[in-house]
């Protein structure tokens, strides 16, 4: 397939994207009973051994925190792992117009609660940058209407690689970074639009004030417990030394209950869940920051809304990946479980979806969007590009039903919607956010 060439950065044209491989991290894989044909014992793995049986087996949320972020061997701290070279491809690694469209989200925004003065663009986990890069065209195209505003871009990555991969998409070469490893702040620059941007390890360390924030594909790389529930009450899922194949590593039971087992509901029906108490931890202090101080954070994701079971998976050169082989080899990831973020901004902020990525991005104006560059391009493969981004997008039976989209707002956000509804209307306040109704965009 052909890689377009970024041909300008107008709002009308078609800007390089990489050839679309045909899997995306959504896809559905059960773990674990894979046969072991190929195992390299890799230094992940010799690392997790050495530290299994010096402590004992590990959680399902130890391994993959170690696995995937320890900062001397993890996975996403040396490697880049999206596109057509990697182990998978995002929407934004797609389609320019996914980023176009979220932008317009965040202006929208802006615009519906009195158009501060300044604004964070914060982005949780932003792989090569793309989607922000994409988000900040669209800011400088509308720069007519955001002239007044002061915008600062602040980045959460805990990457050494993505982070530079990140600064050479989205700032000049030339304009030197300040840089600080022992700082919170790690990286400071300005972005190719002269915007500042800084880089940060934790959510925490990024400035509190009025911010638009972004997850996508981000919680679903963050640890998750695992939990079967049996004759004698839950017990967690652990990973152990296999004692009967060398170097190989197995589920295991817990035989006695575990903390962790705090994070399942009561009146939970499934025999097997999934539980990530960081994903708790994001959403209440992105709620108590948006209550405390205005914006919306909007969170891009597959999942499902408390009803999954295991959906832990690995994925390695675009290929389904046993989790427990070859650590450290292959990205790991759960399905974002979104009843428990709504649970967790509940009495904090209002959350809206999650609704489905075809019908976030219709009610976005996405046909409109496309119709407009394709209408402005002559280049065969250029048109074949926009035409089948769009169907990996929007197709129910692609990426159109696995991810979903969800926003946490401030309560008056919703409640200024209600004076203004006539008392006869039924309409869901979420008619009034873009996106989450087909008549906000209209
Ligand atoms: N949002 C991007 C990348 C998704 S991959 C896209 O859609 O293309 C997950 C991203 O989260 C990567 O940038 C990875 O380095 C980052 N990441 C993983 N764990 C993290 C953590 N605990 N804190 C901050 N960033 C993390």
């Amino acid at each position: 397939m052909t890689v377009l060439v970024r041909s300008g950065v107008g709002p009308l044209c078609a800007v390089a994207r990489a050839a679309i491989p045909s899997i995306w991290r959504g896809k559905y894989f059960s773990s674990g009973n894979e046969p072991a044909e190929n195992n390299p014992v890799t230094p992940m793995l010799r690392h997790l051994m050495y530290k299994i049986k010096s402590t004992g087996p590990i959680t399902v949320a130890e391994y993959m925190k170690e696995v995937l972020t320890n900062p001397a061997k993890g996975y996403y701290v040396y490697r880049d792992m999206l596109g057509k070279q990697g182990d998978f491809i995002t929407s934004p690694e797609i389609s320019q117009i996914f980023g176009e469209l979220l932008g317009i989200w965040f202006i929208s925004e802006w615009m519906a609660t009195g158009k501060s003065t300044a604004f964070q663009l914060v982005e949780l986990g932003p792989g090569r940058g793309t989607l922000v890069g994409d988000i900040l065209r669209v800011f400088t195209q509308l720069g007519s209407v955001l002239k007044n505003c002061d915008i600062s871009v602040h980045l959460v990555e805990v990457s050494q690689k993505l982070s530079e991969i990140q600064a050479l998409t989205l700032t000049e070469e030339k304009v030197p970074l300040e840089r600080n490893a022992g700082s919170p702040v790690y990286m400071k620059g300005v972005t190719k639009s002269g915007i500042p941007i800084s880089w940060y390890r934790h959510l925490h360390d990024v400035p509190k004030g009025y911010s638009f924030y972004l997850a996508h594909e981000f919680f679903d790389v963050l640890p998750v417990h695992k939990f079967q529930r049996t004759p004698q009450g839950w017990r967690e899922v652990f990973i152990d030394i296999d004692p009967q194949v060398s170097d190989k590593l197995r589920f295991v039971l817990a035989p006695s209950a575990t903390p962790a087992e705090a994070f399942i509901q009561h009146d939970e029906t499934r025999d097997h869940v999934e539980v990530c108490p960081d994903a708790g931890v994001t959403i209440e202090e992105l709620s108590q920051r948006i209550a405390l101080t205005g914006g919306a954070a909007l969170v891009a994701d597959y999942g499902h809304d408390g009803t999954k079971t295991d959906t832990f998976r690995g994925f390695c050169g675009h290929k389904l990946h046993d989790v427990l082989i070859a650590p450290g080899t292959a990205d790991l990831t759960a399905d974002v479980d979104f009843s428990y973020l709504r649970r967790m901004a509940q009495g904090k902020v209002a959350s809206l979806g999650p609704i489905k990525q075809h019908t976030f991005l219709k009610n976005m104006g996405i046909d409109v969007r496309l119709k407009v560059l394709l209408d402005k391009s002559n280049e065969p493969s250029v048109r074949q590009q926009l035409l089948q981004g769009y169907d990996m997008l929007m197709n129910p039976k692609k990426m159109g039903e696995r991810f979903n989209f969800f926003a946490l707002l401030p309560h008056e956000r919703l409640e200024g919607g209600r004076h203004q509804r006539n008392a006869r209307q039924s309409k869901p306040f979420a008619s009034l956010v873009a996106g989450f109704s087909e008549l906000a965009w209209q």
